[in-house]
């Protein structure tokens, strides 16, 4: 008889989950909360409008601690995963441009967790965040105007001066957050073209490097707080230590790719989007939120055929099923979260699951919120149009919707589909 249940299906029942919030969960999220309600809502226009990089905001994050490396380090020990989860959620609820800009120097420092040696991470973690009262940025920088999802199409190149013992990176790297403007850069780079994408390598680029220019500035459909552009690398001579994992892990990699073997890990943007994939959910489950509540607050206020809206059923069943979607994505979010900090295997691709779902939940459901709202939604007298603009970059960066459901068929069936 045909056993029908695959054991890769089985996966994440093997150990319960607990979703239970501590007491030190709570106090976490009335703290970001306070934050995101008195600091970054009042602003968050302000900014949208101005569509620069909000200092004020950052530095007031970085005054009370919330802008460090000690908060994200303290959240990334947590054994129950959840503390990330339920501080990002919490600081996008207030608004995704300014919550972006507070969090993206994150990104960079789980590429240098997933990818440098313990000395690598010691040295340059506090660098990519600086100080209370002097914060510092960090910006990741791998997708090119020619490998966006497909990440082996890159081609900046890094090339070994063995008589200086330096790396002299060539390129131009796109849709960098923080690009340009942050101290610390983490590069991806290809080391030996005929290898593809088993032949790219993580660089650190450090503070006031030659060599490293900010490109083009975009201008964004949303998340406009946040600081998007390119990174012109030329002649960018690093020293060898910067290059993360060390030489000689590059070498040993290089060679069993060369002979055919597996190289023991991952491609080094993937190991990274791995890592933050769930966090990214929990950003969209943020937003979401946001939207939801202004809806629920607004159809119980507004009258329409002599009573408020929300007494009309289409309207109520509407706001039912953002709140399922709402709670069903966040769900996701903390599943993943919490298998990742138990060291549980993705087999069914559980991070890009959540992300998946949380991404589409947050466009869907801002849609859904301003649609509520009638002709108001659709101005910029409420929020709720700004967060539908913000919403949808969570179908596209950190892996599009495509992407993900890729990863996630690939591993649910076994199969090579491309
Ligand atoms: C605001 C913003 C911030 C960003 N921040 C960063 C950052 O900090 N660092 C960084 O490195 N990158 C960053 N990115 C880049 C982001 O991750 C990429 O935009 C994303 O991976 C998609 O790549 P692309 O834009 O080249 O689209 P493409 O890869 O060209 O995709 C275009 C379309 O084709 C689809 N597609 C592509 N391949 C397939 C396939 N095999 N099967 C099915 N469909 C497919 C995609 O899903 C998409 O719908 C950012 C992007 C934006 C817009």
């Amino acid at each position: 008889m045909i056993n029908l249940v695959r054991v890769s299906d089985q996966t994440s029942s093997a150990v319960a989950p607990s979703f239970a919030l501590t007491s030190d969960h709570l106090e976490l999220r009335d703290w970001v909360h306070t934050f995101a309600r008195d600091v970054i809502r009042p602003a968050a226009a302000e900014w949208d409008e101005r569509e620069e990089f909000p200092w004020p905001i950052v530095e007031e994050a970085a005054r009370i601690g919330l802008y460090s490396l000690d908060f994200w380090a303290t959240q990334a020990f947590d054994r129950s995963g959840l503390g990330t989860p339920v501080a990002l959620e919490e600081l996008f609820w207030g608004d995704a441009g300014i919550g972006l800009a507070i969090v993206g120097s994150a990104l960079a420092a789980a590429a240098l967790r997933a990818n440098g040696t313990d000395e690598q991470v010691g040295e340059w973690a506090p660098q990519m965040f600086g100080t209370s009262d002097r914060p510092r940025l960090a910006s990741f920088c791998s997708s090119e105007a020619d490998a966006g999802s497909d990440v082996g199409a890159m081609r900046t190149r890094a090339a070994y001066d063995q008589a200086r013992d330096e790396w002299v990176l060539n390129g131009t790297k796109t849709w960098a957050t923080n690009g340009g403007i942050a101290d610390i850069h983490v590069v991806t780079a290809v080391v030996e073209p005929e290898l593809g994408s088993r032949g790219q390598a993580s660089f650190l680029i450090p503070p006031g490097t030659p060599g490293l220019a900010q490109g083009q500035k975009f201008a964004k459909h949303g998340i406009r707080a946040s600081h998007t552009a390119e990174v012109v690398l030329t002649d960018c001579r690093i020293p060898g230590r910067c290059l993360l994992g060390g030489r000689e892990r590059l070498l040993e990699r290089l060679a069993r790719a060369r002979e055919g073997g597996a190289t023991g890990r991952v491609q080094p943007s993937m190991a990274t989007f791995e890592r933050t994939r769930p966090s990214v959910g929990a950003q969209a489950v943020g937003i979401a939120r946001a939207a939801y509540e202004c809806a629920l607050e607004y159809a119980g206020q507004r009258v329409q055929f002599g009573k408020p809206i929300v007494e009309h059923q289409a309207v109520a069943f509407a706001l039912a099923d953002m709140r399922t979607q709402i709670d069903a994505a966040r769900l996701l979010v903390w599943r993943a979260s919490w298998m990742g900090a138990n060291r549980q295997p993705f087999t069914a691709a559980e991070g890009s699951m959540s992300k998946l779902f949380a991404g589409e939940t947050a466009v869907r459901v801002t849609g859904q919120a301003m649609q509520v709202l009638g002709g108001v939604g659709f101005t910029r007298d409420f929020p709720v149009e700004r967060m539908a603009r913000d919403a949808r970059i969570y179908t596209i960066f950190e892996g599009t919707s495509e992407i993900q459901r890729l990863v996630i068929a690939r591993a649910i069936s076994g199969a090579g589909i491309r």
